[in-house]
């Protein structure tokens, strides 16, 4: 099984960051996606970022990308793509709290076994989990990145950068390696389970 790590969004996406600047969505989302495939790795697992660029790459090219390793593995791949929630503009602080897990409307059993997996993690660690409906741990939604890749594939929004709180703990040492935490484990559970 080989995990691959989509980082959304580049040094030239405009917005896309905390209010106080503290917190740059691509930077993050970068630096959190690389100690996930790193430590993977050092459980024995095959991953890689499939945006190695720092600038913005095209979702269908991500998808491209993406498939082309599906296919070469012999459709033994996931994906997992890398994300901060927002719930304004950038602008202002803002109410909303919390983490959840995305798949896209198409979404196949394997992606919602996955996202499952996150949802059943991030919960067991005590996180603020946002879920549609008390009984489905994941939101469906049109998402290119899900829906365009063939492979299991979902999103994960890691809180709001643009909650005070939420931020903090984003930037935290010790929320960086729950976030961390979270993403190895929750893959762990997903490849042992298949
Ligand atoms: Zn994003």
């Amino acid at each position: 099984m080989k995990v691959l790590i989509d980082n959304g969004h580049g040094v030239n996406t405009p917005g896309k960051r905390s209010p106080d600047g503290s917190l740059r969505e691509y930077l993050y989302a970068r630096e959190i996606a690389d100690r996930v495939v790193s430590e993977l790795k050092n459980s024995g697992i095959d991953a890689e970022r499939i945006v190695k660029e720092d600038v913005d790459i095209s979702i269908s090219e991500r998808c491209k990308r993406a498939n082309a390793i599906y296919k070469a593995t012999g459709k033994k791949a996931i994906l997992i793509s890398v994300h901060c929630n927002a719930a304004g503009n950038g602008s202002s602080w803002m109410n909303a709290r919390g983490w959840s897990v995305h798949v896209s409307t198409n979404a196949s059993k394997k992606s919602k076994e996955l996202a499952t997996c996150f949802a059943n993690i991030a919960m067991s660690m005590g996180l603020k989990v946002r879920k549609p409906l008390p009984n489905q741990p994941y939101w469906v939604q049109n998402l290119g990145i899900c829906r365009d890749t063939n492979c299991p594939a979902i999103l994960v929004e890691n809180f709001f950068m643009d909650n005070k709180q939420d931020c903090e703990f984003l930037l935290s040492p010790e929320g960086r390696d729950q976030i961390v935490d979270l993403h190895v484990n929750a893959i762990l559970k997903y490849i042992k389970g298949v």
